[in-house]
C-alpha cells in the first residue's frame, strides 16, 4: 500500500462519465478516504452512453441508462461547469464559474467529443451528431416512421443508428468515405457481412462518397448526386478532450499519453478512459482506445495503482460490442493481421466467428451472435497459445476444453 494516501488528497476529477466513476468507486473500495471533487460539465446526473444508440432511441427512457454513484460514496460532484485551466505549479484547477479548486491529484477523465462537418453548416434541416443523452433525445423525436435520416460516417455509432431507425420505420441513406465499413475496428471479412445486412434491412448505403454541401431540403454529396433529407446525423469519428492537458504542457497528440498506471507526464496529474492515448498490449502502439470496457477498468485499475505501487500495470486486452438488428457483434485484440480464420457459415448470417492472426500468433477475434467463443478467445489471445488450426475453424470444437487441451501441453 502507499504508505501516505492522504497525501493524493484532495482528488480532482476532471469530468463525470463512466472512467470517473469507476475510478472514484476503485479509491473508496481501495479504501481511500480523503476528499474527491468531480467536476462535471453536464448538467444530467451521471449516464451510460452505449444505450444512447440503441434502446434510449426506442424506450427514451433516461432513468434507465443512469449510472450507480453508490459504489463512490462521499464524492463531491459539481455539474453543470467545466474546469478551464489548469495550473500545475500551483495545483490549481479554474472552473468556467470564477471558482479555483486546490488538488493533490488531478486526475483528466474529460472523454472525446465527436467531429462535426462544417460544410453543413446552415443547412435548412437537423444536423447533429450522437455523444450526450441530450444529443439522443434531439435525434429520437426525429425518428418517425417514413422520416428520412441521412447518416454519415458507416462505423459503430453510423450502424446502430441506422439500425435502430430502421426498427423504428425510418428511411435510411448512409455515406461513407471508404470504400468499406467501420474501417477502425472490424475486418474486411466482417465489414462485408455488416454491409450486407444493412443493405437488405433496407439500408441505401453509398460508398467512397463524401459530403459537399446542400440544397434546400438535400444534402449534395461530391459525385453531385443529392440525398433528401428531414435529419441528418454525424458520426465520423471523435477527437479526445485533451486542451487543458495541451495547455498546461502535458503530453498530448489527439489523447493524453499515459502509462499503465495512469501516469502523464505531469507529477500528480493522470488521465483515463476515451482521452488518453496508451500502449495497446496486443499492438504494442500508444493508441486511442475508446470503448467502454476501457473506460470502466483502466478507470479502476489507475485508482488501485495509485494506492499500491506493488499493483499490476493496467494493460487489458482491448474489447468492445455492437448491437446491429439482432446481431450481437463482439470485437476483442486487433482486426487486421495478416490471416484470418472463420467459424461457422458467414453466409448463414446468424451465428460466426473470426480469428486474426499475425505471423501464426492470434492477435484478434470478431463473433456474431457467439459469447461463448468470444470468452473464450479473449483468453487465447491473451494467453499467448498457439492451438492447432483444424481445430480453431471446426465450429464444433469447444473452444474452452481446447485451451485446456492447449495448457496442459504447453506445461
Ligand atoms: P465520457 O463518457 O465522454 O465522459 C467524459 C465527460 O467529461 C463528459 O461528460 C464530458 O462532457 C466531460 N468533460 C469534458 N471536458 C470537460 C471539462 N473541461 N470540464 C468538465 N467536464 C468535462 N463502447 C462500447 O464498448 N460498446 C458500445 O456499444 C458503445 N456504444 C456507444 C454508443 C454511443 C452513442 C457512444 C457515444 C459511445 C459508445 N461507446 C460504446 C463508447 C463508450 O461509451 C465510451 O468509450 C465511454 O463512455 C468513455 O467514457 P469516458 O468516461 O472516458 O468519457
Ligand atoms: P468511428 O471512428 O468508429 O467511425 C467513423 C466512420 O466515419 C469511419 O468509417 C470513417 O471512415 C467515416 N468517416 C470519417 N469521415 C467521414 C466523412 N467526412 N464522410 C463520410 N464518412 C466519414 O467513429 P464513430 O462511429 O463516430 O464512433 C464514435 C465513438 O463511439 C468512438 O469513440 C467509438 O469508439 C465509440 N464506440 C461506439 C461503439 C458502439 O456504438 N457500439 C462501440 C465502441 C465504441
Amino acid at each position: 500500500m502507499n504508505d501516505n494516501p492522504s497525501a493524493l488528497a484532495p482528488v480532482i476529477v476532471l469530468g463525470g462519465g463512466l472512467a470517473s466513476i469507476s475510478f472514484a468507486g476503485g479509491l473508496r473500495s481501495a479504501g481511500f478516504q480523503g476528499g474527491i471533487t468531480v467536476v462535471a460539465d453536464e448538467h444530467e446526473s451521471a449516464y451510460d452512453r452505449p444505450p444512447l444508440s440503441k434502446d434510449f432511441l426506442r424506450d427514451g427512457d433516461a432513468e434507465k441508462i443512469r449510472l450507480d454513484l453508490s459504489h463512490a460514496p462521499g464524492v463531491e460532484w459539481l455539474r453543470g461547469v467545466a474546469a478551464q485551466r489548469v495550473d500545475t505549479q500551483a495545483h490549481e484547477v479554474h472552473l468556467a464559474d470564477g471558482r479555483c479548486l486546490h488538488y493533490g491529484t488531478l486526475v483528466f477523465a474529460t472523454g472525446a467529443s465527436p467531429r462535426v462537418l462544417p460544410a453543413l453548416q446552415g443547412a435548412p434541416m437537423p444536423v447533429l451528431t450522437l455523444r450526450t443523452l441530450g444529443d439522443a433525445q434531439r435525434i429520437r423525436s426525429g425518428l418517425q416512421p417514413g422520416a428520412r435520416l441521412l447518416v454519415i460516417g458507416g462505423g459503430v455509432i453510423g450502424l446502430e443508428l441506422a439500425a435502430t431507425a430502421r426498427a423504428l420505420g425510418v428511411e435510411v441513406t448512409l455515406v461513407e468515405f471508404l470504400p468499406r465499413l467501420m474501417s477502425r475496428g472490424a475486418s474486411a471479412t466482417l465489414a462485408s457481412f455488416v454491409a450486407r445486412h444493412h443493405a437488405e434491412q433496407g439500408v441505401d448505403l453509398r460508398f467512397g462518397r463524401s459530403v459537399t454541401g446542400f440544397s434546400r431540403s438535400h444534402i449534395v454529396l461530391d459525385d453531385g448526386s443529392q440525398i433528401a433529407a428531414d435529419l441528418v446525423v454525424v458520426g465520423i469519428g471523435v477527437t479526445a478532450n485533451d486542451a487543458l492537458a495541451h495547455a498546461a504542457d502535458i503530453a498530448c497528440d489527439d489523447g493524453i499519453f499515459v502509462d499503465g498506471r495512469g501516469r502523464t507526464t505531469c507529477p500528480n496529474v493522470y488521465a483515463i478512459g476515451d482521452v488518453t492515448r496508451q500502449r495497446n498490449p496486443v499492438s504494442g502502439r500508444f493508441e486511442r482506445i475508446e470503448t467502454w470496457s476501457n473506460a470502466q477498468n483502466q478507470g479502476m485499475a489507475v485508482a488501485r495503482a495509485m494506492l499500491d505501487p506493488a499493483a499490476p500495470p493496467y494493460g487489458d486486452l482491448p474489447w468492445y460490442w455492437s448491437e446491429q438488428y439482432a446481431l450481437r457483434i463482439q470485437v476483442a485484440g486487433l482486426t487486421n493481421g495478416d490471416d484470418e480464420i472463420v467459424r461457422g457459415d458467414i453466409a448463414a448470417g446468424d451465428q460466426f466467428t473470426l480469428i486474426h492472426l499475425l505471423r501464426g500468433q492470434i492477435v484478434g477475434a470478431s463473433c456474431v451472435n457467439n459469447v461463448r467463443d468470444f470468452t473464450a478467445l479473449k483468453r487465447i489471445i491473451t494467453s499467448g497459445a498457439r492451438p492447432d488450426r483444424a481445430a480453431l475453424a471446426d465450429p464444433d470444437t469447444d473452444l474452452r476444453k481446447l485451451i485446456a487441451r492447449t495448457s496442459s501441453q504447453a506445461a
